[in-house]
């Protein structure tokens, strides 16, 4: 009961141990009492949150610490109450035993516990010898229990005092004014598109009705940084040369330096191993709106609810500088049918990749209500769209999927396109955009310039950069886009599309 109240599955063998050890002490009273209040008090009193949110992790802790009464008490009242019965026969169990004390008879405690003993640090023991002894070796339930507590707040305030270092640390920006004549800027980042699943890309399937109509700048060939999420965004949002990153000198301190209001709407994860970056970024601007308050995967949110904090930052009329609203969807990340509630217009190939085609039809639409929003409230706007990254086909057991990588081109060959209220014509840009050379792209498009930044070539030009494409892989090591092969080869190739 201990291990599950805790959110761990029951471990059988420390389930012996821990009942091993209190019959080894059973014949202490005060001792055995004491023991049994202790473990019985916390188990109860985790309990109904290990049923709901699973053992100690960063997103527990972090409803923990940042939240006030008020949302404790919402908490509370959150757990339903079948969850308390759990607590309550736990409690009671407790007070039995200890009431029934003087009926346990052991004569052999100390065989029971060298048991215990043996229990506890068979792990370490093991890990000692091959090496890798660590706190988290010892995997006893109740020291489990505790690691991960401890563990969970250590990345939490890591995290928190490598945020406050970064707000501190000032910028080597210099730009110029923005000249440009919109008053509102929105940057749009996407989640795992890869381009060739978008219509306006030359997909067979019409997913985006609203992409295919807008006027202003397609990019055909924009290549990612990397393969995945915080690999990709933080060599776009600040400069890095590919292995270093310039944290300090990133595209919120720019845009606050360039004299804009900063938003940071957002439906990623706002901390853990998996955001760290990209929230910390994000977390400079001016208002931030983080839809979770934990990791990426705990709380599930359609990127539509950002909709509401969008209109906030659209509506502020606090400020009279000019605003750039940037919104990080969860777009298209696996698992896809997640992200479209299960539903889908038309099938293709499979359900999972139907999904898949259904979440950029949805990230299109809220491009499209996004732009109309701005357009109803008189906003001179523009809007920059982009994916993080692509994904690659994979084959698991027949069933094709696509997923994660930095081995082929898919993996970084991902939508770009700049409108605005006031574009008259479409244009392609043909030529290869890099992302390492996002912050060139956006101050152009801000109208500004800065010293930092030495590229002189007009990348909003269908003009030849010459660009080498440098992309990241996920051994951090740094290779050339155009060597890549072009996705992973499936022994039975799906429709052409
Ligand atoms: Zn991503």
């Amino acid at each position: 009961m201990v291990d599950m109240s805790f959110g761990y599955s029951l471990r059988i063998g420390y389930a012996i141990g821990l009942f091993a050890f209190l019959l080894s002490i059973s014949k202490y009273y005060f001792v055995f009492s004491a023991f049994i209040v202790i473990i019985a008090s916390i188990s109860s009193l985790y309990a109904p949150i290990g049923y709901m949110y699973g053992y100690p992790n960063i997103n527990i802790v972090i409803s923990f610490i940042n939240t006030d009464v008020n949302e404790s008490l919402e908490f509370i009242k959150q757990i339903p109450s079948i969850y308390l019965i759990y607590s309550f026969i736990l409690i009671s169990l407790a007070i039995y035993i200890i009431k029934n004390q003087k009926y346990i008879k052991i004569n052999n405690n100390i065989i029971l516990f060298s048991v215990f003993i043996i229990v506890v640090i068979s792990t370490p023991l093991s890990d000692y010898c091959k090496g890798k002894l660590s706190t988290s070796s010892f995997k006893f339930t109740l020291f489990k229990f505790s690691n991960d507590i401890i563990s969970s707040y250590n990345q939490v305030t890591n995290f928190n005092k490598n945020l406050k270092e970064l707000i501190n640390n000032k910028s080597d920006w210099n730009p110029t004014p923005v000249k440009n004549d919109y008053d509102t800027y929105i940057v749009v980042i996407g989640e795992s598109v890869r381009s060739d699943f978008m219509h306006t890309y030359g997909f067979s399937l019409n997913n985006t009705p609203y992409l295919d109509s807008i006027n202003g700048l397609i990019f055909k060939n924009y290549i990612s940084a990397s393969g995945a999420t915080q690999l990709s965004l933080s060599r776009t949002l600040a400069l890095s040369n590919g292995k270093h990153i310039d944290f300090k000198n990133n595209i919120i301190k720019l845009a606050k330096k360039q004299g804009f209001r900063t938003y940071w709407v957002s439906n990623q994860g706002s901390f853990g191993n998996d955001d760290s970056i990209s929230a910390m970024i994000g977390k400079q601007a001016d208002s931030v709106t983080f839809l979770k308050k934990g990791e990426y995967n705990t709380e599930k949110y359609l990127d539509e609810n950002l909709v509401t904090p969008y209109k906030s930052a659209l509506l502020d009329n606090n400020y009279s500088n000019k605003k750039l609203i940037f919104i990080h969807l969860m777009g298209s990340h696996p698992d896809f049918c997640e992200r479209v509630n299960y539903k889908y217009d038309e099938f293709f190939v499979n359900k999972k990749l139907s999904c898949y085609v259904q979440s950029i039809k949805n990230t299109d639409t809220l491009l499209s209500k996004i732009a109309s929003y701005a357009t109803q409230n008189n906003k001179r706007w523009t809007m920059m769209y982009f994916s993080d990254h692509g994904l690659s086909y994979q084959d698991r057991d027949g069933n094709i999927t696509i997923e994660h990588s930095s081995s082929y081109k898919k993996n970084f060959h991902v939508p770009f396109f700049i409108t605005s209220y006031n574009d008259k014509k479409r244009n392609e840009i043909n030529h290869y955009r890099s992302a390492f050379d996002f912050m060139s792209l956006y101050l152009r498009w801000t109208g500004s310039t800065d010293l930092l930044i030495n590229k002189n070539c007009d990348l909003l030009s269908d003009i030849d950069c010459g660009d080498e494409l440098k992309i990241i892989d996920f051994n951090n090591n740094m290779k050339n886009y155009k060597n890549l092969p072009d996705d992973f080869k499936l022994s039975h190739p799906i429709p052409a599309h």
